[in-house]
């Protein structure tokens, strides 16, 4: 992943360089994890030359429901916010695949771990970013030691920063043993996500995902891919998985904003499968492909193209 500081970030009301993007040490947010973060794509298509947001409305919307869990008040509104990304866009004169990471975060200068009374605001940045799973390979997994975290502890539905130490934890625990990305159980023992993606397998044909109240989070590209499923002529459903389940799929995927929709060669040392891309998974993976880069007119309503 490439950071260019001299790309042209948002902070503090301003549209800056990132170097020139600090925050100060005593910041809520740097003490307590006290911040949202979101991670939302957007795609050029080289044959039309647009830059398309994909689902910027959905992931502007989930900012703002975690920010009221998290009792935070912006001064910015949605349609606000959505300028700034636009605008964004066409500072960096975009023209490859990128990745937008706006922050919700508890700004004061202050100390006390607590939600309410702390001020709010609100920085994004972009980097360019094509695959952040492999997507060619298949994926060796590994079901972490680490157990989701749970809903009553740090709600899932929230991305928020505190919150990644859990995935932090479980990502090195796998990738310093020799594998490529961890699996999580939550709490009762049911397979829940990635480290920072969603989860699907393909059993006799069925596509299943775990359920809402597996300690997810709720994906946005998990929501597409349920939505779009029915075109392709693939059942979804949305119930829980059991760790064995894992080991005698047909298929499996991860997916997300970041990972898009990448294949599983492998999970704990046993082949997924035949060990190789599975029908469902490659339909599946070419369809979000066309969607995302404005191939697919009956899912426009999807993108939000940007105005050179
Ligand atoms: N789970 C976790 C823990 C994540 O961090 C992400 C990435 N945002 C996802 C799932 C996938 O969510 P989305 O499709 O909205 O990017």
């Amino acid at each position: 992943m490439n950071f260019s500081l001299e790309s042209i970030a948002y902070h503090r009301g301003e549209f800056l360089p990132l170097k020139e993007c600090d925050v100060n040490i005593a910041t809520h947010a740097f003490q307590y994890g006290t911040m949202i973060i979101g991670g939302v794509r957007a795609y050029f298509n080289t044959k039309t030359k647009t830059l398309y947001f994909f689902r910027l409305a959905d992931h502007i919307q989930r900012l703002f429901r975690n920010a009221h869990i998290l009792q935070m008040n912006l001064a910015l509104s949605k349609e606000k916010i959505t300028e700034i990304f636009l605008e964004l866009a066409q500072r960096n004169k975009i023209q490859n695949n990128a990745y937008f990471r706006p922050f919700i975060y508890k700004s004061a200068l202050q100390i006390s771990p607590r939600l309410h009374d702390v001020l709010d605001d609100f920085s994004i940045y972009t980097i360019a970013l094509d695959s952040y799973l492999d997507m060619n390979k298949g994926l060796r997994l590994s079901v972490s030691s680490w157990r989701r975290v749970d809903e009553n502890m740090i709600p899932v539905r929230v991305k928020s920063s505190g919150g990644y130490i859990n995935s932090a934890l479980a990502k090195s625990e796998v990738i310093q043993k020799g594998f490529d990305e961890a699996i999580f159980l939550d709490s009762r023992g049911f397979v829940s996500e990635g480290s920072a993606e969603n989860i699907f397998i393909v059993r006799d044909n069925v596509l299943i995902t775990p359920p809402v109240y597996a300690n997810i989070l709720e994906g946005i590209t998990r929501r597409s891919i349920i939505d779009f499923a029915k075109d392709l002529g693939i059942s979804v459903i949305e119930r829980d998985i059991a760790r064995g389940e894992l080991y005698i799929a047909d298929e499996v995927f991860l997916c997300g904003t970041g990972a898009q929709v990448a294949w599983v060669q492998e999970i704990d040392h046993r082949k997924v499968g035949k060990g190789e891309l599975g029908p469902c998974t490659k339909m599946i993976r070419e369809h979000f492909l066309k969607i995302v880069h404005g191939e697919e007119q009956s899912y426009s309503k999807w993108l939000t193209p940007v105005k050179n």
